[in-house]
């Protein structure tokens, strides 16, 4: 078992007062909280490498470049891609997305399809829309039942050969709902469509393992995982790298230039164009050992039990309803009470120290789905407790009555 007491002095924001209340932090999807060592990690690296990377001889520049590639086999071995120029870094998830649909520009034609799912963040819409209207591929969607799971049978419908690209979330941010990943790339590859996963809401709860997944591209951000902002990895197939074109260009991502011609950099830094974020890249390797040290075995139990609790305490409140009730889910609840808005409701237990999100979260066609405005999402990390579940409860019923 955990020493969750430990865990949270490892995080000196939990131990701060807001709006005069202890924190309660429960936005941890829209981002973490980072632990001490993170933290240090990054004023370590300004006070004693801070140099630019893969171009001085000089012994600073390639003390930085070493800690940064250091970094990126780190996360190579963390997804278990099979090589490391499999692994870019980028800015995170929505940087990670628009470099797959950007470089899909090139390749797709009018009357070819890509199929998204209606559990998408706007980050895993917005930019394949953009592709569809540049290169004339229609855009299908999987729909999703009352629990907020994907129907596999319409997505079966959906496949053709006229079939490109599918990309789906790995877990939903709204919902939290874990879809059926493996079975979504198995069917996608039978018809010979590229498969792009959102895996933002997943890395902060397990470890993907992309060779058995067997997807193409698999994006996250670092800050939902413990590490800086600013931060993220798009992990795609070599082949599929090498067939992409570059998504920027700039120093960094060249082999040779001239005014005739550029030629290419090798993978990875064909996509990694200009002077990146050394110091992100660096640490977002130190939060997946500290993640790592904690273990995803030992996260998933804990988070288990907050999500068993939560949901258990939160149906005790007449009029109170949960979205997102299939089988398969991470440690994210959403809901609203009868007749009550979720701002209201957010905004009162903001006053009691409580953190949750409220609005569409970036996925208003789910919203659309319930015909709701939005929800209040309470999402758990591993560092929260029961204790803080009971009071948002208690803090809810509260909220309840004043507004009703
Ligand atoms: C947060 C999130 C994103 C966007 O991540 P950024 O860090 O804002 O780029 C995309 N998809 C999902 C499922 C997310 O939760």
């Amino acid at each position: 078992m955990l020493d969750i007491q430990k865990i949270r002095d490892d995080f000196p924001i939990l131990s701060e007062k807001v709006n005069g209340k202890p924190l309660v932090y429960f936005d941890n999807g829209a981002t973490s909280q980072k632990p001490q060592i993170v933290i240090d990690a990054i004023a370590t690296y300004y006070q004693e490498i801070n140099a630019n990377i893969h171009r001085g001889v000089h012994t600073l520049s390639q003390l930085a470049t070493d800690a940064y590639e250091i970094s990126r086999v780190k996360i190579q071995h963390h997804i278990n891609a099979k090589f490391s120029h499999e692994v870019l870094f980028t800015s995170g998830t929505t940087h990670g997305i628009n470099l797959v649909t950007n470089g899909f520009a090139s390749i797709l034609k009018p009357g070819d399809e890509v199929i998204v799912s209606s559990l998408e963040h706007h980050s895993n819409i917005v930019p394949w829309q953009m592709l569809c209207e540049k290169t004339g591929a229609t855009l299908k969607v999987i729909p999703m039942n009352e629990d907020g799971e994907l129907i596999m049978d319409a997505f079966d419908a959906l496949l053709s050969e006229k079939t490109k690209v599918v990309t789906v979330n790995h877990i939903s941010n709204a919902l939290g709902i874990i879809n059926p990943i493996k079975y979504i790339i198995e069917k996608a590859h039978v018809v010979g469509a590229a498969v792009l996963i959102d895996g933002a809401q997943a890395v902060p709860h397990l470890k993907p393992d992309v060779q058995d997944l067997d997807c193409d591209f698999y994006a996250f951000s670092g800050h939902k995982m413990c590490g800086p902002t600013g931060t993220g990895i798009l992990y795609g197939k070599e082949d599929w790298l090498n067939k992409l074109p570059p998504y920027q260009g700039g120093g960094e991502m060249i082999k040779e230039v001239t005014f005739e011609k550029t030629t290419y950099a090798d993978l990875p830094h064909k996509f990694e164009a200009g002077t990146p974020n050394i110091a992100g890249g660096i640490v977002l390797g130190t939060a997946v050992d500290y993640l790592n040290n904690i273990g995803f075995h030992n996260i998933q139990k804990q988070e288990e039990k907050l999500l068993e609790h939560a949901t258990k305490r939160l149906l005790e409140i007449e009029g109170l309803k949960i979205y997102g009730t299939g089988k398969n889910k991470a440690s994210v609840v959403s809901f609203n009470i009868d007749g009550i808005h979720p701002y209201d409701i957010g905004s009162i237990i903001d006053k009691l120290g409580i953190a949750v999100r409220t609005g569409h979260h970036c996925a208003q066609p789910i919203m659309n789905f319930f015909c709701i405005p939005g929800t209040i999402r309470a999402s758990f990390s591993f560092y929260n407790t029961i204790e803080e579940i009971d009071i948002m409860v208690e803090a809810v019923k509260k909220a309840k009555t004043m507004l009703s």
